[in-house]
């Protein structure tokens, strides 16, 4: 599978979620110490060497460090993307037809193909229909 886009939630996904502190900012200095997600960049690693467009998508607010930390925590840990969509809004819960989990079930590069072309099949067949 390649010339997908593929977009990767970036806190409790790529890397540990930030604990917020009583003003609830951000702060970068912290966002630079969180600990990578070691297996699920791997897995966008993966996507990324197929051929696919990889979407950063984070509801991570703030100033122009904000995101020079941010940027600067992807390249020191090695998370290729062509994108960073910043204003992905804050929720509890997202229901959406083409999410995956990164926890139910274990994300993996063949959990996201198997998925795509179930997707892509299911699409193919309702073409077919009408
Ligand atoms: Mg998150």
């Amino acid at each position: 599978m390649k010339n997908k886009i593929i977009a990767f939630d970036l806190d409790n996904t790529l890397c540990q979620p930030i604990k917020s502190n009583h003003e609830n900012k951000l702060v970068p200095k912290q966002l630079l110490k969180l600990q990578p997600y070691k297996k699920h960049i791997k897995v966008l690693c993966d996507m990324k060497k197929e051929g696919n467009k990889i979407i950063i998508f984070t509801s991570r607010y703030g100033p122009d460090e904000i995101k020079d930390a941010t940027r600067k925590w992807l390249k020191k840990h090695r998370v290729p993307y062509d994108e960073i969509i910043w204003n992905k809004p804050s929720y509890d819960m997202l229901i959406d037809d083409k999410a995956i989990s990164a926890y139910q079930g274990g994300l993996s590069s063949t959990l996201i193909n198997t998925f795509i072309d179930f997707n892509e099949n299911k699409i193919a067949k309702e073409k077919a229909k009408q």
